[in-house]
This record gives structure tokens, sequence and C-alpha cells, in this order.
């Protein structure tokens, strides 16, 4: 296919903008599926995405389109909208020339709007601007497109106006894209340069690579190599995706499509890798910066006998979502397990629910950290530990406060944007978060964009939530809720002993949260009948100073049942 009449996109936008909802127009308008009324969000194929209507995970599929007498070929890239995958929208930009980045109508500008055009920008991409959901009644097109002009830069005539869930004006977003896109730069007759963007692991074909061929061409038997690993794989099938693979003769420079030659190894098929035909060596394309996990939380099967299994699955789906980071672990309750790192809260629960639908692996996940340093205090450390600051991805692991000069969190910019009447109760919310203000902005008449420098662990859980309720009043130190919920459920889930067991919640050294599970009272008195009150408490003093001798030397055994509820997120 002449590159010239190639173009490869992304839809770029906010959770629920209708991203997914354009890309099924798009579909249809060229024919890639039939057009019929239940083709909502077709791209969206996980079980996990269609239970929650997100999508997680980018998805490429490639149109072909009549225009103005001649057949082009358009390959789009529908891409996550929420803050926790984009590093797969980062990824997908790195094989397109240009974005759709679609606003809702009716909401406007948002925050993942923001930085999704970012990342655009950064990319030196094309950016067309989509204003989606024109039918509802209080869609307000011409104010969005004054946000746009205003936050992006960008001339509001520039702005698409279209309902893409009744089809309206979507062609002339494909004339956009033809118009407005440059083809990419790529050459059929130089080397074979392909950067692998994204791979999917298929239980009986192993590793599918998802390519964008920079130079080149490869087809089926070709021997190519990893320029990662230097090993040689024999190609067995290319094709596009269609969006369903579609296996091909040839892929050509300046195609996105996919790629299956054997890999069968987890660490084979490296996002960011190029490939390039044997005895053809070439410079590699630059890789990807690869995510950074941020939220940690322990991985335990529930049974131990289930290790292997969840091992496996755990490889298995790594692959497919390479940003999750896998350290081993093992607690005395919970036995051998990991400690998994992900790039947030909604990733971490997406992840733990793909683990049970798609690979039927059900585990236990304790409650999400984030990871801090340690400054050492002494020399003698530092060789111990070899390195200046620690990184602690586990609390268990915190080091004594005499080793260390200081700890550090990590911190995040937020952006928020909101109707201006909440702006004083956000500001609130946010100082009692500990977040510092960086930049405030009128985006229209009446709504605001706000910068916040937060400490993520401060954000990390239940944010949003308290951001969308706006119930300020956390003057309390969130600690003590912390350390009062877990005793009150270790509480509940302990069973009862012969002797009194407290349960502390501590702070270094300052109990801050205290519950007693009462003892069972062994009758002592069941073998006295009659009334010498003497022997009675003689008996019953005997009886209290074995229970304190007993809570003294006696281990609570911990039923596992009771981990499981105290460290369960729900
Ligand atoms: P995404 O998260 O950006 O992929 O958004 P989706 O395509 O999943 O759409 C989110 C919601 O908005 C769905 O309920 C869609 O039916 C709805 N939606 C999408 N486009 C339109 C539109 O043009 N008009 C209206 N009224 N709703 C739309
Ligand atoms: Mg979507």
């Amino acid at each position: 296919f002449p590159v010239e009449n190639t173009r490869n996109f992304s839809i770029i936008a906010h959770v629920d903008h209708g991203k997914s909802t354009l890309a099924d127009r798009l579909l249809e308008l060229t024919g890639a599926i039939d057009k019929t009324e239940n083709n909502k969000q077709v791209l969206d194929k996980l079980q996990v995405e269609r239970e929650r209507g997100i999508t997680v995970k980018a998805q490429t599929a490639s149109l072909f389109y009549n225009y103005e007498g001649k057949q082009y070929l358009l390959n789009l890239i529908d891409t996550p909208g929420h803050v926790d995958f984009s590093y797969e929208v980062s990824r997908s930009l790195s094989a397109c020339q240009g974005v759709l980045l679609v606003v809702d109508a009716n909401e406007g500008i948002q925050a993942q709007t923001v930085a999704n055009f970012f990342l655009a920008f950064e990319a030196q991409l094309s950016i067309i601007p989509v204003i989606n959901k024109i039918d509802l009644k209080n869609a307000d097109p011409e104010r969005v497109e004054k946000q746009i002009e205003k936050v992006f830069d960008i001339p509001g005539d520039e702005c698409i106006k279209i309902s893409a869930k009744l089809g309206t004006n979507v062609e002339s977003v494909l004339d956009a894209v033809i118009k407005r896109i440059p083809s990419p730069k790529a050459h059929c007759r130089n080397p074979l340069r392909a950067l692998v963007f994204d791979s999917t692991f298929d239980q009986y074909r192993g590793v599918i690579a998802n390519v964008a061929l920079f130079d080149g061409m490869v087809s089926k038997g070709d021997k190519i190599v990893s320029a990662h690993t230097q090993k040689t794989y024999e190609v067995n099938e290319v094709g596009v995706l269609n969006p369903n693979e579609q296996p091909t003769h040839k892929l050509y420079a300046g195609q996105v499509g996919y790629l299956i030659a054997g890999m069968k190894d987890v660490t084979e098929a490296q996002i960011g890798d190029t490939l390039y035909l044997h005895k053809q060596p070439v410079e590699p394309l630059p890789g990807f910066k690869s995510a950074k996990p941020m939220v940690f939380a322990g991985v335990f099967p529930i049974d131990q006998s289930e290790y292997n299994n969840l091992k496996s699955a755990i490889e298995k789906l790594t692959l497919n979502d390479s940003s999750v980071m896998v350290h081993r672990d093992s607690s005395l309750a919970l036995g051998a397990g990991w400690r998994l790192g992900f790039l947030g809260l909604l990733h971490m629960e997406v992840f733990n629910q793909r683990l049970e639908q798609e690979y039927n692996a059900s585990v236990i996940l304790t409650t999400p950290t984030v990871p801090y340093k340690a400054v050492l205090s002494s020399a003698k450390l530092i060789k111990e530990y070899r390195e200046k600051e620690i990184t602690i991805i586990n609390p268990a692991q915190f080091p004594d406060k005499s080793k260390v000069t200081e700890y550090l969190e990590p911190v995040v910019l937020g952006t928020i944007i909101t109707p201006d009447e909440y702006t004083g109760k956000i500001m609130m919310l946010c100082q009692a978060r500990r977040a510092v203000q960086k930049n405030m902005m009128y985006i229209d008449q009446n709504r605001v964009m706000l910068k916040y420098l937060f400490p993520l662990n401060e954000i990390v859980v239940d944010f949003y939530d308290s951001l969308k309720s706006l119930s300020s009043g956390y003057a309390r130190d969130k600690a003590y809720s912390v350390g009062k919920t877990i005793c009150e459920r270790l509480k509940d889930s302990l069973p009862r002993q012969l002797f009194e067991i407290a349960i502390q919640a501590a702070l270094g050294s300052k109990i801050i949260a205290r519950e007693t599970v009462k003892a069972y009272r062994k009758n002592v008195l069941a073998k006295c009948y009659g009334g010498d009150i003497t022997r009675k408490m003689k008996l019953l003093k005997r009886q209290a100073e074995g229970k304190k001798k007993l809570r003294k030397v006696g281990n609570v055994e911990v039923p596992k049942d009771a981990f499981i509820k105290v460290l369960k997120t729900q």
C-alpha cells in the first residue's frame, strides 16, 4: 500500500467523552464492521472493559476508505482515558502521526483532556479537536470551542462538532484525518525497522506483537532479530487488525499490524523494542520511558496449593501488561506470594479482575501503599545497603528511624477542573491532603483549572471520592482512623482465647487505637458447691494469674481468614 495514502492516528480523550463510540462509527463508515444497532465499543474486547464500560487496553484497527477517488489505509488506535493507563496512550502515540482529541460538548475540557493533549503535543503530532455529544440537551459546543482555544491555543474553527452516538458529521472526521494528518515518513526500500508498541499473549500462538513499520517490509518466513535481546526468530504470520487479526502476505513501511514469530517467553517481546531483518541491523528506534509503578500491594494465593497456577497467571498477564512490576514476597500469615507494583488503584483493580476472569485465579490483595525512600544516616549503613537512599515498597521493610536522616515520599502534579463555586471547598480539601497549590486559571467564565502538588499517599485511595462528595472536615490525622478500622476488623475476626487480647495500633511508640477481645471465662468454680468464699476467691485469683502468664507468654494464633479480612481492601 502506498505510504502517502496511509494515515496512523489515535483517539484520545478524558474518560467517557466518547472515544470508543467514535471508533465504532469509523469502523462502520469504512465497512470494517457491519452497521447494526449493537455496535457498542466493539474495540473494548476484554470482559473487564465491557463490564466496567472503560477501555483498559489500546486497540488497533486498520480501515480502508475511499476519498476523492483514492483508496486510503487508516490505522486507528483507540486508547484508554483513565490516568492509570496513560502509558498505553503514550505507547500508541509513538506509532502515530496524529490524534483525534475528543471533548464532550457538555462537560468540556477535563483533567485527562489536558494530560492527553500534552502527550500528543510533546510527541509533535497533528491534533484534530473533535467536540462530541452535540446531541445532548445541555451540549454547549461553542463554549467548549472557546475552552480549546484558550487552553490549547488551537483555533476554534479547527474543531469538528459531531455526535458519535448518532453518527452526525462523522465523515468530516475521516476527511480531516486524511487532510490534516501527514502520512508516515517511512521507506519500503530501506531495511526493516519495526517498533513493537504493544503485545498480547495468546495461549496457543504465543506472543502477538503489535508493530509499526518505520522502514522496510516483513513477510512470513523472514528471519528477524530483536534489538533488545539479539535473539533471532522466524516470522510465522503477519497481518493487519481489522479489528480482528487478518493475515496478509506482507507488512509494509508505514503500516501498523501484528506479527507472530514464535516468541514464547514473557521476556522476549519487550514493548519498545525494535525488530530488524537478520544480517541487516539498523539503529534501534527510541524506546519508551518505562512506566513507573506507584501503587504497591501484596498478592497471595488464597491457598498455597494454587501458588504455581497463580505464578503462571501473573507471568502471562504481565506480558499483556508490562507496566506491572513483580517482586517475590512472603508473609508469615499468607505464605509465599508477590508484591506487585501498579500505575494506580484502578490499574490494580483491573489487574486483579483480569486474573480472576481470564486466568481463573483468585487472590488475596493487601491494602495498597506507595513507595517511600529513606535516606540512610551513616556510612556504615550505606555500605550495608549498598545505597544512600533505599526505596521501600513494602511497609514491613520500613527501616528504623535511628538509621534514617529523612524519609521521602512520592508527589504528583494533579489537575482539577471545576465549576468555580466549588473552588473554595476544593482548596480546603487539597490543603487537608497536604497539597501545595501551583497554578489556578479560569478556562472559561465559570470553570477553574487548579494545579496542585499532592503527596501521592494522600490521594491514592479515596481522594477522588472525597473530591466528588466534597465532604471536607478532614482535620483529624488519617492514621487514627486507619488504625481504628484495622483494630476493629481484627477484633471482629479473632477468635476468643482463654485470656484477654489487646489489639493496638501504634504510630512509632504511640498507641493510637485499641480494641479488646474478651476472654472466655472457664468456670473454675464449677466444682465448688456451697459457700466457702475464701476458697472461691483463691481459685479466681489463681485463674487471673494464670491468664496473666498466658497473656505474657501465649502467642495468639491468628487464623488466616482474620488476616484476609483485615488486609482485604474492600
Ligand atoms: P470513552 O471512555 O471515551 O471510550 O467513551 P465511550 O465511547 O465508552 O462512551 C461513553 C458514554 O458516552 C457511552 O455511554 C456512550 O454511549 C456515550 N456517548 C458517546 N458518544 C455520544 C454522543 O455523541 N452522544 C451521546 N448522547 N452519548 C454519547
Ligand atoms: Mg473507551
